[in-house]
This record gives structure tokens, sequence and C-alpha cells, in this order.
């Protein structure tokens, strides 16, 4: 209980999506201290012998995690274990280590404290999430050998877990791929984002999961109640009752909605007044399509490939690539499946790309300016979704495009793929759609230009509302500034609907403020004719959709686009969206 006796209400970000109450269970995951000893010159070897073992023993345990992750989710999710394998071969720790035994005479859990700590700072220097996760692989090796060299329990030994919500200043990937989803309700977690390779696995295995919530570590004791939506990356603790009624309705709702579609195909995404909105799917991970599928989704709608390289030693192959969009493109073999490219930058550094620190990274190399000076990294991707080309409806979307000319570019480099491939006989279309991502303020007023140029357009909201409003996405204690219903949002999205329909070409949604109620109703209101959503909502999406009138819905965005301020965009939006739905305003609509 917090010091009021009241419900304690963080906000995060929403990292696995899903709703779950459960009993707070806290891993601590301090990596224990070495004792300042010394050892004799003769003992050495011992020391040596010792840290070759804890290494042995602590790649083992490892393999056997990536083994079991790839039994259980699939060869994609078990290569997040890599990483942390090639730490433990890495010349840097193990020679450093060594030579600090040899050297200054330490024990060997001494000399590998020193060295990591060496290791950590200079990761530290720099605050890409990309390298913050690599540390937070760092951070997993350092427990794991550290713990065995002192002869001390791990923390990933929880005991029962039945209804636990684990609740940890950050979490690891070798300890999440081993939690049982049957038992352990939820994660939450102080640091940490959607991009951390534990969340990735999270979203695998369906456990709800919010991150970045700054405190909830030190703000919980063990078995307390607590709820955790891994959608909108609320955590309330200690919920009153008006809150755990709240839950229990919203859990009520959303099985209400998952329920009737299991078996029988999905009702189709069409409103009371017989208007179709194409529904589709966002992808993080290729094993995620059978799940979009069976919960209906008409393709998908963005399929981020940056699994394949963050996080990465070296540049992933063409054939490696094939197969993980040819899998995405047979689960939907009738259906558009839109590829975005690697969006590499901001939040996003692979490590094979070696890009130096940029003092503004979100404004810097990022998205299809990393494309343009990485050709030789982009003509492999190119070839690989070309090659998937010859089995679907592949399109290709462009992440940060400001320009017809950078459409142009990146045009130029795909006939370079697509003559290659044809020149060695390898089949693929000639015909594949590329698509601009509309993704900032610039990018909306040059609409009409971008249509002229692309085949589709497709508005990404998370950066359109981050660039608009110049509010970083990934700064939680701005999150209430983070405004998707602020009045410019609507407007320069009713640009964007315009200039597609005055080119004739198809405009989606696949941030997400596609995936929240009010935010959908907007852009369907508005003429995006295909919404496209994280899968666990669509069933919610379809629901919200077979239960409006597009009348409406247009009324409301009518009045949305001349509205002075985000009340009243809110206040517009509930008009069509009196039912079931959560359309509370707050910063978890972003
Ligand atoms: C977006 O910006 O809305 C988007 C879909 O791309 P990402 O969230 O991957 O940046
Ligand atoms: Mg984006």
């Amino acid at each position: 209980m917090n010091s009021q006796g009241s419900p304690a209400r963080l906000e995060g970000f929403p990292a696995s999506d899903g709703i779950a109450l459960g009993r707070v269970r806290r891993v601590d995951w301090q990596v224990p201290e070495a004792p300042r000893e010394t050892v004799r010159r003769k003992d050495r070897h011992q020391e040596l012998d010792r840290f070759e073992e804890a290494l042995r023993r602590a790649r083992a345990e490892l393999e056997e995690i990536k083994r079991r992750t790839e039994a259980r989710l699939g060869p994609v999710e078990a290569r997040i274990f890599d990483p942390q394998i090639l730490m433990l071969e890495d010349p840097e720790v193990v020679e450093g280590t060594e030579r600090y035994i040899t050297e200054n005479r330490v024990t060997a859990a001494r000399a590998f404290e020193w060295r990591m700590l060496e290791l950590t700072d200079l990761w530290a220097r720099t605050s890409h999430t990309m390298v913050l996760d690599r540390l937070n692989d760092v951070h997993d090796v350092k427990l794991r050998v550290q713990s065995r060299l002192l002869g001390r329990p791990v923390p990933w030994d929880l005991g029962s877990t039945d209804d636990a919500v684990i609740v940890a200043r950050e979490l690891t990937p070798s300890f999440v791929a081993r939690l049982d989803p049957d038992r352990v309700r939820a994660l939450a977690t102080d640091a940490g984002s959607r991009a951390a390779h534990w969340a990735i696995l999270a979203r695998s295995m369906q456990i709800p999961a919010v991150a970045g919530l700054g405190e909830v570590f030190g703000r919980t004791r063990d078995g307390q109640t607590i709820i955790v939506d891994g959608r909108s990356g609320r955590v309330v603790v200690d919920p009153d009752e008006i809150e755990t009624q709240r839950f229990e309705q919203r859990r009520t709702r959303i099985s209400g909605w998952t329920r009737r579609t299991p078996d029988a195909a999905p009702e189709a995404a069409v409103t009371l007044d017989d208007v179709a909105v194409k529904l589709r799917a966002n992808l993080d991970l290729p094993g995620e399509a059978t799940r979009a599928r069976e919960l209906g989704a008409e393709g998908v709608g963005l399929f981020r490939t940056e699994f394949l390289a963050v996080g990465r030693h070296a540049v992933p192959g063409e054939e490696e690539q094939y197969r993980a969009y040819r899998a995405v493109v047979d689960a939907f073999p009738s259906d558009a499946v839109l590829i975005r490219i690697f969006d590499l930058g901001g939040d996003k550094f692979p490590l094979f790309l070696r890009m130096p620190a940029e003092g503004n990274p979100f404004l810097g190399r990022r998205g299809v300016r990393v494309c343009n000076d990485e050709p030789g990294l982009f003509l492999t991707q190119l070839r690989a979704i070309l090659r998937a080309t010859a089995h679907g409806d592949v399109r290709i979307m462009v992440p940060l495009v400001n320009t017809s000319a950078e459409i142009a570019a990146f045009r130029e480099l795909l006939d370079t793929a697509r003559e290659q491939l044809q020149a060695e006989g390898v089949p693929c279309r000639d015909d594949v759609k590329v698509g601009a991502m509309i993704e900032t303020p610039a990018a909306a007023h040059a609409a009409p230009e971008l249509a002229t140029a692309s085949d589709f357009l497709s508005i990404g909201t998370n950066d359109l509302v981050q660039y608009a409003l110049a509010v970083d996405r990934t700064n939680t204690g701005l999150a209430h500034l983070f405004d998707p219903f602020h009045p410019a949002v609507p407007r320069l999205v009713s640009r964007v609907v315009e200039a597609g329909r005055s080119a004739g070409i198809e405009v989606s949604a696949c941030g997400e403020m596609a995936a929240r109620p009010a935010g959908a109703v907007l852009l369907m209101g508005l003429g995006v004719e295909a919404l496209s959503v994280a899968w666990p909502s669509l069933p919610e999406i379809r629901s919200l959709i077979r239960g409006c009138s597009m009348r409406n819905l247009r009324e409301a965005a009518a009045a949305a686009v001349i509205a002075a301020d985000s009340a009243t965009v809110r206040r517009a939006l509930q008009v069509p969206l009196a039912g079931p739905f959560d359309v509370r305003p707050s910063a978890g609509d972003r």
C-alpha cells in the first residue's frame, strides 16, 4: 500500500498488449558485489580456471534457453540470445578479465566485475535505446557469471508464480523466456521500452507488459494487488473497488470480442451503414502472422523488419530475410502484406552499422535517410522482399519520407535489386507497389507530391504526433503532452487523405492511434480506408467498426478538424463511440 492507502497510478510505455490483475512479485536484479580479495601468484591459474568454468556454464545455460525458446516460439525469437552468447566469447570481455586476474592478482569475480564495469561505462555514454538494450544484455551476463563465481542464488528461480505480476527495475530476455505464460499474469518495469528484447519476447509469449514506469519497483511490496494494462501503459497498485470493477468490465469485454472469433471466420469489418474498412495487422515478428490471421486480419498493414537487424552483430543475410518475409506472405496468400524496409536510427540501432552517436537521434539519420547512406544493406533487403513478391501481394513501405526525391531514389535502388534478380533468373514481380509513410508534418503538407510519386500512403501516427507536437514519444515524463487529439493531428491527416483521394491511391494508418477506439473513429471519419493495428487489438477495433455508422464518424471527424482544442476533439469523438468502448481521455491513447 502506498503511504496514503489509496491506489497508486503509474504511466509507462505499452510494451506488450493485454490487461491483467495479479499479485506483485518483486524480482531484484542486483549483481552481487565481489569481495575485495587478492590472490597469491601461484593461485592465479586456479582463478583463470574458475573463470573459464563459469563462462562455460553460463554459455551452456544460455544455449539451453535458446533451444527451448526456439522450440516454443521459433528461430527468430531464439536469436534474441545471440548477443549474450557472443558476449561470453567476446575477447574484450574474456581477455580483459583474464588480464586483470594475471596482472592485478585479483579474484576472477573481482576481475570480471572491473572489466564489465568498464564495458558498461563505454556503452552507457550514449543513451540510444538499442545501446541501453545491449546494457540489459550485459546485465544478464554479469548476473549469470558473477552469481556462479560467488556461489550465490540467481533471481530467476522464482518458485511459485501463480497469479504473479513480475515487478522489476528492468528485465532480461533470458528471464522472460523462462516464464510460464499460464501462471505469470504480467510484467511491469521501471526501465526499458517496447524495443527491449525482453519486451519483444513478452509480446510473442502473450504476457502483458508495461515498461518505463520509472518507480514501480520502489513503490510496491510483494503480494500487493496490481493491475497492468499493456495496451494503454497504465499500472494501478492497490486498486480500489472502482478500478477493480473497471478492470473486470474491460476484461469481460475483451474476452467477449475474442471469444466470438476463434472458430468461425471473424465477421467482416463493415460499419452499420455498410462501409467496409480494411482491418490489417501490425507485426513485429513473423511468428505473429498466424495469430493475426486467426483474429481475422485482412492482411498486414505494417511488418516491421527491424527484428532482423537490431541487437545483431552481423548484417542479416538475404536467405534469412527471405524466409522471414515469405513466412508472413504464406500466412496471407491473398491479402496485401506491407513490408516496411528497416526503419533504423532513432531508437533502433543495429550494432553492425556503427553509427556515430548523434545529439538528437530522432532528428538525425533515421528511416529513409539511412537507406540512402547504406545502399548495400538495403539492396540485400530489397532482393529478399522482391523474392517474396512472387508469392503474394507484397508492397513496400518507406519510413520517414519528406520528399518525392527520396521516393525516386528508393525506386532506383529497388530497380537495381530487381534487375539483379532478373539477370539471375530469380522470379519476382515487376509491379510491386511502393508507399511513403507519412510521419512528419512536412510529409503531410507535401502529401500531393508524395502521392504522385507513390502507389499508396501510410500514416505512421506515432511519429506524426511526435514530430507535429515536438514531443519525444519515448519520454514517459512527457506522456501527457503526447496528444493524438491535438487539432493539428486531424488537420494533417485530412490533408493526406485528400491527397490520396486526388491521386486515386489508398491511404492507410498504422500507428498506435488506429488501435485506440477514439483514434480509430477519428481516422475512419477522416476517410482513412485501411487501419492496421497490433494483432491483439483486432477484435476490439473490428467490433468498434461494426458498431458505428460511417455517417456519424464523418460528422465527428468534421467537427474534430475545426475544433479549437483537444478537449473539443475528444468530445466530438465520443458521440459515435457510445457503447462498450473505453474512451477515457488520457496519455494512454497515444
Ligand atoms: C509510426 O511511427 O506510427 C509507425 C507505425 O512506425 P514506428 O512506430 O515503428 O516508428
Ligand atoms: Mg514511425
